[in-house]
């Protein structure tokens, strides 16, 4: 080891899902929208106006804060908006959880928070999910420097009821709880309301998902406004200028069309039950899902062999080598055509 090397910060990055260069494969490993974004955003990029490059983009993202905070019903100053939500969560970690106290997050979860944690030095205690892979509230009740989990869960697919989220929230006042709602869109009740209630609370949303624009990098919080203003203190001591303008420009377009984005949401949820009830004729079992995507193990295959076999005919699906959670397969939910090319692969290959 050189001797520089010792002061080096050494971490161990988190992995994302493969972005394969081949175009031809059915792709259902990432969570991404099958569907494009709305026809207004294709508007909008060729209503871009190139001149506005040569200057610094809006560092508070106002007109994105305003059509949100429109949008959802609140005030802008409930908004905080971040280049996805995997930097509004990195912000808010740095922000929220300087405890020296544990945060507390589930054992099955997304796999960037003991990331973050780690990179930023936050001491965290995982609570064990039970067998049907539902938070234990009780354990969430203890002494803690902060709570995070995503409802719902990924890779789990499994939504908690709103009552219990807000139990945790109200039961945990003296620190900070963020709701992770990436897939709230797809059938579940967010905690959104319950801001006006409690200032511990940030609700965390993104376009990656439900709003088609993963590419785009636009994610968002809601939360007291003290909260936020913490948040953008934290920011502006970063990057004041974390977003680009076309992002900005796009992102507000995304906004406005309400009704394309709820009929992208239904397209989704009704090739999911669909998908549900296929998957279950071949053997394979799952907690029912509320997001866009399946987690599934199967009666007698092993999920790393149904995932080789899968890749080798260019179906793409995510399979995560880690405990508890070895033997199963998260599947996104894609067009209604990839999903039947699934399933009769899968019919074949299981027979
Ligand atoms: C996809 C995902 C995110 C991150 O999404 P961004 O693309 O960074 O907005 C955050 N949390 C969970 C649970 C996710 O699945």
């Amino acid at each position: 080891m050189k001797a520089w090397e010792a002061n080096i910060r050494k971490v161990v990055p988190y992995v994302p899902g493969e972005q394969p260069k081949d175009k031809d494969v059915i792709k259902l490993n990432t969570n991404e929208n099958p569907y494009p974004p709305s026809p207004m955003v294709r508007e909008a990029l060729r209503n871009l106006n190139v001149d506005q490059f040569r200057k610094y983009p809006d560092p508070a993202i106002t007109a994105l804060v305003n059509e949100l905070a429109g949008y959802y019903g609140v005030k802008p100053e409930n908004v905080f908006v971040g280049v996805g939500s995997d930097d509004v969560l990195a912000m808010a970690f740095m922000t929220f959880f300087n405890s020296s106290k544990p945060i507390l997050f589930p054992d099955i979860t997304y796999s960037f928070y003991d990331v973050w944690a780690d990179l930023l030095n936050i001491p965290y205690e995982t609570q064990k999910l039970d067998e049907n892979f539902q938070i234990v509230k009780e354990d969430y009740l203890k002494d803690n420097g902060g709570i995070i989990f995503p409802n719902p869960n990924a890779p789990t697919g499994v939504l908690q009821e709103l009552s219990v989220v807000e139990e945790i929230i109200s039961k945990n006042q003296d620190s900070i709880v963020m709701v992770d709602e990436a897939y709230i869109d797809f059938g579940g009740e967010s905690a959104l309301p319950l801001i006006e209630k409690y200032d511990n609370l940030l609700v965390v949303q993104t376009f990656s998902k439900s709003r088609s624009m993963a590419g785009m990098r636009i994610g968002y919080a809601f939360g007291g406004e003290k909260l936020i203003k913490y948040l953008n203190d934290v920011k502006y001591s970063f990057n004041s200028y974390t977003m680009n303008q076309t992002s900005i420009d796009l992102g507000v377009a995304c906004v406005q069309d309400k009704e394309y984005f709820e009929n992208t949401v239904q397209k989704i949820i009704k090739t999911r039950e669909w998908t549900k009830e296929e998957l279950k004729k071949i053997g394979f079992s799952f907690q029912d899902s509320m997001s866009n995507f399946i987690f599934a193990t199967h009666e007698s295959r092993k999920a790393k062999e149904i995932f080789e076999a899968l890749r080798e005919h260019k179906i793409y699906v995510r399979y995560f080598n880690k405990p508890r959670i070895d033997n199963f397969l998260r599947i996104s939910i894609g067009t209604d055509a990839e999903m039947q090319q699934l399933i009769a692969f899968l019919k074949d290959y299981l027979r």
